[in-house]
């Protein structure tokens, strides 16, 4: 079997980081190729209904810029926030069509693997010297190893949404009834609007994703007659979404107002059920509804829905790298020095908090890098901006060691 050039990058995941990555490693000399395992900016265009917080001028990476700029793209108005689908339309497809990315990005390819060739997890010496082995898997289920002598994971959280019961496992009967259930930020008032208009709907999770579930079910409450929604957070009311009364991003301020409007009883087609604990799911399909079964301390409480989004968050899929030395944080999951650096400078707000060098992004294993939305684990505080100063970071640094071998 060939060995790869010292400069091959394997990036896993074609959503902005990942694309960013791409394109400033190959400005720096980088053999990159992009793994992607639905489309480019599948995870955008899957909350694509979703109105980012941040405008067009903090959403878009200054390399990616430049590279669009020098083909003719015409940036959107820098003020404006986009929603997810636009932020695909208008950034992330043209990026993907930039002759630089021409053969480089491969969608429908989906890393199942990510380990050392030659060695296993627990082999301690010499691991850079042995390339990255990719097992990447077609669209048709055909199977392939490639080969790269450094990995960046880009590969984002958004596929992989926590369960909605006690202590973060599944209730009762939730695996069983999951794929019925909705796990992700539905588009409630247009795609998925018959599911809703006029029934009764459970949200769970106390979130910016579940803000955005209830607000928009609201707005479908005062259209149709009867659409009802039932809001059950782990916290109480008063530590919802607390009011920032600085807070820059207009469209976050205003989405959390209505949310805190919305569980303090504005508007009678929301009841918030605050400071509880789902213990079990059942679906009666006869009624086709489900009775949930919602517990605080000893108290029980059935409440009775057509529809159950669970918003509760999302964290990282880690069994891509099982075979890699990855110091993982307990808590979070993410890699375990940025997560310390992200617990040390909690402010709390994404806005205030920095991106961090090179030496906080390392792992114990060589060459290896999770980046963007991942690198945060399930901390839900992670920003574009802080990603793509991530990339700026770690394609130095990996340039950098390639020059002293
Ligand atoms: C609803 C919502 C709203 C958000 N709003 C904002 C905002 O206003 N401002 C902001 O800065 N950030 C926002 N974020 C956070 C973050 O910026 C986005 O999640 C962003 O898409 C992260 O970019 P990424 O490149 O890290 O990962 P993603 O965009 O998640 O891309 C990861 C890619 O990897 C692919 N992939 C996954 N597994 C594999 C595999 N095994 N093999 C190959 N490919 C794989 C996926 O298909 C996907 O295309 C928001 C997030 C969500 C969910």
């Amino acid at each position: 079997m060939p060995t790869p050039a010292r400069n091959t990058l394997a990036i896993v995941g074609a959503g902005p980081i990942g694309l960013e990555a791409a394109l400033a490693a190959l400005d720096r000399g980088l053999d990159a190729h992009v793994f992607e395992r639905g489309e480019v900016g599948a995870h955008p265009r899957a909350w694509g209904h979703v109105r980012m917080f941040t405008p067009w001028r903090m959403n878009v990476g200054p390399t990616s810029r430049a590279h669009l700029e020098k083909a003719g793209w015409k940036s959107p108005d820098p003020e404006v926030c986009p929603t997810g689908e636009e932020l695909a339309d208008g950034y992330l497809e043209p990026l993907a069509r930039l002759s630089e990315l021409e053969g480089r990005i491969h969608a429908h390819a989906q890393v199942v693997h990510l380990a050392r060739r030659g060695l296993l997890k627990g082999d301690s010496i010499g691991r850079r010297d042995h390339p990255f082995r990719l097992l990447v898997r077609d669209a048709g289920g055909r199977e392939s190893y490639l080969h790269a002598f450094s990995a960046i994971d880009a590969s984002g959280v958004y596929g992989q949404p926590n369960w909605a019961g006690d202590g973060g496992i599944p209730a009762r009967q939730e695996l069983y009834l999951a794929p019925q259930m909705s796990y992700h930020v539905d588009d409630v008032v247009g795609l998925r609007r018959s599911r809703h208009a006029g029934k009764r709907t459970l949200v769970v999770g106390g979130g910016a994703s579940s803000a955005t579930s209830v607000a928009s079910l609201a707005k479908l409450a005062a259209e149709v007659s009867g659409t009802q929604v039932i809001w059950v957070t782990r916290g109480g009311r008063e530590a919802l979404l607390p009011e920032n009364a600085g807070d820059p991003l207009s469209e976050r301020r205003a989405l959390y107002a209505r949310a805190r409007a919305l569980a303090s009883g504005a508007d009678p087609a929301v009841e918030h059920i605050g400071e509880v604990r789902i213990e079990g799911f059942d679906f009666n399909s006869a009624t086709h509804r489900y009775r949930v079964t919602l517990m605080r301390d000893e108290e029980t409480r059935v409440v009775e829905v057509d529809q159950v989004l669970v918003n509760t968050g999302f964290g990282p899929d880690n069994s891509l790298y099982r075979e890699l030395q990855v110091h993982e944080c307990y808590a979070s999951r993410g890699p375990m020095k940025l997560a310390a650096a992200l617990l040390g400078a909690s402010a709390g707000d994404c806005l205030t908090t920095p991106a961090f060098g090179a030496d906080v992004l390392t792992n114990p294993e060589p060459d290896f890098f999770i980046l963007g939305h991942k690198s945060y684990g399930r901390n839900p505080n992670f920003l574009l901006e802080t990603g793509y100063k991530q990339v700026a970071e770690v394609v130095a640094r990996l340039t950098g060691e390639l020059a002293t071998l």
